[in-house]
């Protein structure tokens, strides 16, 4: 196994606000940072010493951001394959290509995961009217999802009566389609697994996560579950992690449908917007152990030091002019966290509070209390 020290620079394919995360905790740990992102005002840009304004897809830039450094990762997916190969011949590219291939198309995903044995909800792939009539008509209420692209909810399309299944794909692009059926949930939980390039692993307990609109709205860590359901989630995402070789950081969010079933919704090979409150909870926080493992060094803790939650602001939260911080600030122990994203559009992540408690609901109505305050007049 390669271990790459500190002293030495990590280069990070994504310069959002995962990648400056993941930047603050790479440069405490001694290493330098430099960064591949299309927008030239990217969130990273504050923490890397250089920034790379190339889109994903350019090879050649790929290349330049390797040949400065001794390992590169990612905090977004959507990489071109060729940039992913012109890292790779250079430096040691973690996570590898091939999982990361896996992973940024939804149908190829749900395909691996189906073939590998992996519990899901029913679903199939839809590329014309007919076909995705026919999976309402199978399913029931169904969302249909692009395969690339889409996040935060965008590019999906729910469908409850077989009669508007044609419309709704062709509001997608008329393109292949992963189709679900649109499951009834009694919870959603992720789980977050650290993995080395040697197969060592470390797993955090499940966070208990709330979406609105699609996006995630706020989170809670460690998720009050069924220890069963707890065990099996992380027994779940660490085979996911083993059987793509993942070297770095798995997210597996994941369903608890109310009939009882544990399924897997979507995986992501790098930090996560629902463990942000490792951070504040955990003995290592889930960007310290992303660099960590992409340099091979020793995984750190995964205990609870104290439950924690982290909710999300979006850009709609600065509809009426800056949001009201110094307000929300007012709670002891509510710590703000902004991105440096210079403009505000609705749905946009703007940034997040986080809080601790002696439970995971005190944690939560501090930073719920706290983002209400925001916007009070
Ligand atoms: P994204 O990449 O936008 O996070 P997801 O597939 O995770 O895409 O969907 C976003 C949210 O939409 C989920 O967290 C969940 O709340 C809801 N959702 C997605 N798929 C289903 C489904 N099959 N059944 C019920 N709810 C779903
Ligand atoms: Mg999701």
């Amino acid at each position: 196994m390669t271990v790459i020290l500190p002293g030495a620079t990590i280069g990070l394919l994504g310069g959002g606000q995962l990648g400056r995360m993941t930047g603050y905790a790479a440069r405490s740990l001694g290493y330098d940072v430099h960064v591949l992102d299309p927008d030239p005002a990217c969130p990273a840009r504050a923490i890397a010493s250089r920034t790379i304004t190339a889109p994903f897809t350019d090879a050649a830039a790929a290349a330049e951001l390797a040949r400065g450094t001794s390992v590169v990762t990612l905090e977004i997916e959507q990489i071109g394959a060729d940039a992913l190969a012109a890292v790779s011949a250079i430096v040691p590219l973690r996570p590898s290509a091939a999982a990361v291939v896996i992973v940024q198309d939804r149908l190829r995903q749900r395909q691996w995961l189906d073939a590998n044995g992996f519990p899901l909800g029913a679903w199939c792939a839809v590329s014309s009217p007919a076909e995705a009539q026919a999976a309402v008509e199978a399913m029931g209420k169904t969302v249909l999802k692009k395969p690339v692209g889409g996040y935060d909810g965008r590019g999906q399309a729910r469908v409850s009566r077989a009669e508007d299944a044609a419309a709704a794909w062709e509001s997608l692009g008329s393109g292949p389609v992963l189709a679900e059926q649109f499951l009834d949930l009694a919870l959603e939980l992720s789980v977050l697994v650290a993995r080395r390039e040697d197969g060592a692993m470390a797993t955090y307990a499940p966070a208990i996560n709330h979406h609105a609109a699609g996006v995630l709205d706020w989170s809670v860590w460690p998720g009050d579950l069924h220890p069963k359901d707890s065990r099996e989630a992380k027994r779940v995402a660490e085979g996911i992690a083993t059987r793509l070789g993942i070297v770095g950081l798995l997210a597996v969010e994941m369903f608890r449908v109310r009939d009882g079933r544990l399924l897997v919704n979507e995986l992501a090979p790098r930090p996560h917007n629902s463990y942000h409150h490792s951070e504040r909870g955990a003995s290592t926080s889930q960007f310290e152990q992303f660099v960590r493992a992409v340099c091979g060094l020793p995984l750190g803790s995964v205990d609870v030091l104290k439950p924690a939650a982290i909710s999300n602001l979006l850009g709609d939260l600065w509809d009426r002019g800056t949001p009201d911080f110094e307000s929300a600030l007012t709670i002891p122990d509510v710590r703000l966290h902004l991105y440096g994203k210079t403009s505000a559009r609705p749905g946009r992540k703007m940034g997040h509070l986080s809080a601790v408690g002696d439970t995971v609901e005190e944690a939560l109505e501090k930073v719920l209390t706290a983002r209400s305050r925001l916007v009070s007049t």
